[in-house]
């Protein structure tokens, strides 16, 4: 980092020692914007970095609730609204016994440039519960997501601030808690994204990140000369991303061979098929199971438990183009080795800061390409910004229609982060690309916002 860059990462740190994936993922950002300080003084000036990695609002709150054994439980319940600068906010809820305060703060600090990498006016903002739904009765769900939109509700609308789902909150939570929303303000409108078909919702917004992930890693492979047709693909994670990314590789020729949740992996040496994700769909969507139940339906398949005492093997499985799709920090820096070392030539970033700073680094010296997930994975929010709009006007657009919108928003922030990378950095540095590129609309809107 230089002066300015460094001045800004050490007073992050002075204010929140612990908090270190929200530090992770401002030292990241700030790398980058070494190369733009030095040409716009005005942002130093008015110290739009400073303020850009402050969020706007964190609400914090208690959601208790009542299990099936009737016994009171307690979790906490988070909104960081990040930025409103280019429009409400807007980013996912995620359910999940890992969930703190130092992942939600990154992951609406990477919402808000992703949304502007989009085009659409969307701000920036990412909550969520310390909840986990695994294990739990849908009524217990139900329960906790009516109590959890019964204290959120006050801080979000569809002008102000429009959550979606994440990891642990799918289509059911998105639902649940549509339902107690409506029931609180007696409104209906378009206050979260991802809902049911029947109140709202936009067709392929449950494909939308998966499908916009493997257009834009078509377009990155293709500037390159290179093609998904007959490529061995490394995809970890067994959720939504997952899913729609197996199910666009299949459909543009790639040949996906693993999936993987946090209890382990399965290695299909012959290809997870159409036919093979229908299985994986009910599983996971329907049943709730587990991914190694693969192994008792199709026995050519290896299924490999996680240890995390050792490197993890998915990423050692002998493969062309590796998309991460489960977790923050799921590839270390052995991970790295491991798929440099059996030449993995591209990295699409399904999950949010799949790649610890020193993986990324590793991979990026070795020349393999990498997508960086604000990139990347801007096809959910896209498509959330299609449904927002599809409720403002009353009108529900068609597959087609929805599915081309996401393919020419994806192949715009491939050319924009490209053109910023060429411009500020170096070719192909789409980190530095997709960095400068998502923030420079940001700082725009808050130079002419005042200090605010
Ligand atoms: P899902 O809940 O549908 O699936 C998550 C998958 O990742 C599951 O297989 C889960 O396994 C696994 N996983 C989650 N946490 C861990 C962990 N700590 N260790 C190992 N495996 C884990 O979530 P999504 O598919 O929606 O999200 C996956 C990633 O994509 C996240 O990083 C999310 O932020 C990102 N993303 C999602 C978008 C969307 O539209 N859904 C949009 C943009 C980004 P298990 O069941 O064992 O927990």
């Amino acid at each position: 980092m230089n002066e300015v860059t460094e001045k800004v990462y050490q007073k992050a740190c002075q204010l929140d020692p612990n908090q270190k994936e929200y530090l992770q993922a401002v030292g990241v950002f700030l790398n980058s914007m070494d190369k733009i300080v030095d040409d716009r003084p005005e942002l130093t000036y008015h110290k739009i970095l400073e303020r850009v990695i402050e969020p706007e609002r964190v609400v914090m709150f208690r959601v208790p609730w009542i299990d099936d054994k009737g016994q009171l439980q307690i979790n906490r319940g988070f909104r960081v609204q990040h930025s409103s600068a280019i429009g409400p906010y807007k980013g996912g809820l995620r359910f999940h016994a890992s969930v703190n305060l130092s992942i939600l703060k990154f992951l609406g600090f990477e919402q808000t440039f992703k949304n502007s990498l989009t085009g659409l006016p969307m701000g920036g903002g990412k909550g969520g519960s310390d909840f986990s739904p695994r294990g739990k009765s849908d009524a217990e769900v139900m329960r906790f997501c009516q109590s959890f939109m019964t204290e959120l509700y006050r801080h979000i609308g569809p002008d102000t601030d429009v959550p979606a789902g994440d990891i642990g909150v799918g289509g059911r939570e998105v639902g649940y808690m549509f339902g107690q929303y409506k029931r609180l303000t007696n409104s209906f409108t378009g206050v979260l994204t991802g809902k049911g078909l029947s109140f709202g919702g936009s067709l392929i917004r449950p494909e939308a990140t998966g499908y916009g992930l493997v257009y834009i890693s078509d377009a990155i492979l293709k500037g390159e000369g290179l093609s998904l047709e007959g490529k061995r693909c490394i995809v970890s994670g067994s959720g939504n991303v997952a899913q729609y990314t197996v199910e666009k590789l299949n459909q543009l020729g790639a040949i996906p061979v693993t999936l993987s949740d946090s209890n382990g992996m399965i290695y299909d040496e012959e290809g997870i098929t159409l036919e093979k994700l229908a299985f994986v769909k009910q599983l996971k969507n329907v049943k709730r199971g587990r991914i190694a139940e693969y192994k008792d339906k199709y026995p050519q398949a290896n299924y490999i438990p996680r240890d995390k005492q050792i490197a993890n093997p998915i990423w050692d499985v002998k493969a062309d183009y590796a998309f991460p799709c489960a977790t923050q920090n799921e590839i270390t820096i052995e991970d790295a080795r491991n798929l440099v070392n059996n030449h993995v030539k591209y990295v699409g970033q399904g999950a949010n800061m799949p790649c610890t700073a020193e993986a990324e680094k590793l991979m990026m010296d070795a020349g393999v390409l990498i997508a960086p997930a604000k990139a990347a994975n801007a096809g959910g929010v896209a498509v959330s910004g299609l449904e927002m709009c599809q409720n403002s006007m009353r009108l529900a657009w068609t597959k087609e229609e929805v599915d081309a919108r996401l393919k020419n928003i994806m192949t715009n922030i491939y050319q924009n982060m490209s053109a910023a990378a060429d411009k500020y950095s170096e070719h192909n540095n789409f980190i530095d690309g997709a960095n400068i590129a998502g923030f420079l609309k940001v700082a725009d809107a808050m130079l002419g916002q005042g200090y605010v």
